[in-house]
């Protein structure tokens, strides 16, 4: 297992394998990562995503998570759960969709070994689903009951909350997760390809949000590899908070590292002054061994992000 300098496991790995979307969410950070002009979008091969993978558990990484642009897009999606699944050692691999292909996708990807997936869903509004996310809820409602029905589990529904659009949805959002037998996360706006405008506009502190569900929860169970991140066990249904903002804590729990849809090794999704090319050397021959160097080096360059303050990132 890789330590970085301030005594933080990495465990996770957040493969991007697409910046390309059939959304146009105007929140998005993107995983972080830069928008490239279409023409000159690299994407790696499943072949390059495995191997990585591959490498990076290794070196002790349990989990991956697949992520983008909109992963599902990528007509080889099947091809890459299904290399990175039969790779031993791995204890986790989820996905994460804005649930508009996964009804026709759900099975194949269960049969391809995906255990799990996770659904952005911020909105149970068509209006505002449509009008902020240029989506169809009705698709995406579709998804989430095809990947239940197929047996992926747990179904996470990801509801990032926004000011002044949905942050009154969240009871309504927790009966739907009761309901539809999914698993609810509560996700903070975080400033990342995002400008100062939009983001003071609609960031919503999860601070009270939490402090509200800490008070009528039944228990509270501390995910210490995962940010510590709290889960709120209340008389009607479960719900996790994701809440990195100004949050030391988060960042001293952080066990991740990311790859962009580029292939590279992305420390933190707050930064990209850091990151490190493994794609380039990997397509000139590289051996795993100089791959595994470059993952070491930049495990070990890692630092919590928060003690720096949210106004450095913003435009
Ligand atoms: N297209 C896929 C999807 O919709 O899940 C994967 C990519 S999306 C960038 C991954 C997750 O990031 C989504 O759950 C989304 O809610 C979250 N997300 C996007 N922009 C965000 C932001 N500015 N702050 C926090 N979370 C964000």
């Amino acid at each position: 297992m890789i330590k970085d300098k301030f005594n933080r496991p990495v465990l996770n790995l957040r493969i991007s394998v697409t910046q390309r979307c059939n959304l146009r969410c105007p929140y998005c950070h993107r995983e972080g990562q830069e928008r490239a002009p279409d023409a000159s979008i690299v994407e790696m091969t499943p072949a390059e995503i495995i191997r990585l993978s591959e490498i990076a558990i290794s070196l002790g990484i349990q989990r991956i998570k697949i992520t983008g642009g909109e992963p599902l897009l990528r007509k080889d999606i099947i091809n890459i759960v299904k290399g990175i699944a039969e790779l031993q050692g791995l204890q986790d691999l989820s996905l994460t969709t804005n649930g508009h292909f996964l009804a026709s996708k759900a099975k194949d990807l269960h049969y391809s070994g995906l255990t799990r997936v996770n659904v952005s869903l911020p909105s149970l509004n068509a209006d505002t689903y449509h009008q902020f996310m240029d989506g169809n809820l009705k698709d995406v409602l579709t998804g989430v009951s095809a990947a239940v029905n197929t047996g992926l589990y747990p179904v996470k529904i990801n509801m990032l909350i926004l000011r002044g659009v949905n942050a009154d949805e969240i009871p309504a959002m927790i009966q739907f997760a009761r309901r539809s037998k999914t698993l609810l996360q509560l996700i903070e706006l975080e400033p990342v390809n995002l400008d100062k405008a939009f983001y003071e506009h609609y960031h919503y502190s999860l601070k009270e949000i939490e402090a509200n569900l800490a008070s009528q929860a039944l228990h509270v169970t501390v995910r210490s590899y995962m940010q510590n991140r709290r889960v709120y066990h209340l008389p009607n249904g479960r719900v996790e908070v994701i809440r990195p903002i100004e949050n030391t804590e988060f960042c001293a729990h952080c066990t991740r590292l990311r790859v962009t849809s580029d292939g590279k090794l992305k420390p933190c999704l707050m930064v990209n002054s850091n990151l490190v090319d493994v794609l380039t050397p990997l397509r000139k021959g590289a051996a795993d061994k100089e791959i595994a160097e470059l993952f070491i080096k930049t495990c070990r360059s890692r630092k919590p992000y928060y003690r720096l303050k949210v106004s450095q990132m913003l435009e």
